[in-house]
């Protein structure tokens, strides 16, 4: 069973992303835990902690369906010291928020060099930030997203995330979010089922399946290895809709949040209910 969703807006309240992942029929969402753009943030109020909780429950959501996404401007890698640690704290602050909401997990990315300090020793930071982080908090698992590339930003192969979680000290809450668009931006050939087969091989033999927290699931406007993140609806762009196919029909990727980052939140619906479909239909085929 696959749970799928969409990273709902919290434009209207944090609560309201629950309802509105209920409206689409999503089993699954993200959402930002404060403005992804901001580095102030104010507590979180007693009444919103409650109306999330709630409801989660009222709508039955639990905590393995919701992947939050950390701000963008967070850089665990940062060369300079004193934004190193101004993102730690702002991470931080969003696992101890995740924490509050009753989450178990926060989806990032991992962190640009910034062309000031070497790849490995960016990567090494990114783990050091994410050992600090964890040594303070409970419960939340770090879910490290694969990048496209851009830039100095570091992630787009599968070998940064397994370096980082090498270097992981506490190996159970530590895990992997792969982003179709970002993978197949940074080279790795999603197009067709063999292609599919042979990029999560790849993929299970550098860092392995039981790291796999969730999925995000975008077509591209991007070519493939172009280091460009690019965004398209599902079937649209330059992936097409069979690793979305694919996908549904692996066991490897069930229990796991689905979640679309596609351009156009007026379809979600329709990309969830052909999403749903692509599993029935391997159900039918062996029943
Ligand atoms: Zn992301
Ligand atoms: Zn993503």
């Amino acid at each position: 069973m696959k749970y799928i969703g969409a990273h709902m807006s919290i434009a209207d309240g944090l609560e309201q992303t629950v309802i509105r992942a209920y409206q689409i029929k999503a089993t699954a969402f993200s959402l930002f835990l404060n403005n992804p753009r901001c580095w102030t943030t104010k507590p979180l109020s007693n009444k919103v902690i409650d109306m999330f909780k709630n409801n989660c429950e009222k709508y039955k959501f639990t905590s393995d369906q919701i992947l939050p996404h950390s701000s963008f401007i967070i850089n665990l890698g940062h060369p300079l010291t004193e934004m190193l640690e101004k993102s730690r704290n702002a991470l931080l602050n969003e696992m101890q928020r995740a924490a509050q909401l009753g989450l178990t997990m926060l989806n990032f990315h991992p962190g640009s060099h910034l062309q000031l300090i070497k790849e490995n020793d960016c990567l090494k930071r990114i783990a050091e930030s994410i050992n600090i982080i964890l040594d303070k908090t409970n419960n939340v698992t770090a879910v490290i997203e694969n990048t496209a590339g851009q830039g100095s930003n570091l992630g787009f192969c599968f070998e940064h995330l397994a370096n980082i979680i090498e270097y992981v000290e506490d190996k159970l809450r530590i895990g992997v979010c792969i982003d179709t668009c970002h993978a197949f931006a940074s080279g790795y050939d999603l197009r067709t089922e063999e292609s599919c087969i042979k990029t999560f091989e790849l993929f299970e033999h550098i860092i392995g399946f039981k790291y796999l927290k969730g999925m995000h699931l975008n077509d591209a406007k991007c070519k493939i290895g172009n280091r460009i993140d690019r965004h398209h609806s599902l079937g649209e762009g330059n992936i097409g809709k069979t690793v979305f196919s694919w996908l549904m029909k692996d066991k490897r990727f069930n229990g796991i949040p689905f979640i679309l980052e596609t351009i156009n939140p007026m379809i979600w619906i329709d990309e969830i209910m052909w999403l749903k479909l692509q599993e029935k239909r391997l159900q039918h085929k062996f029943k």
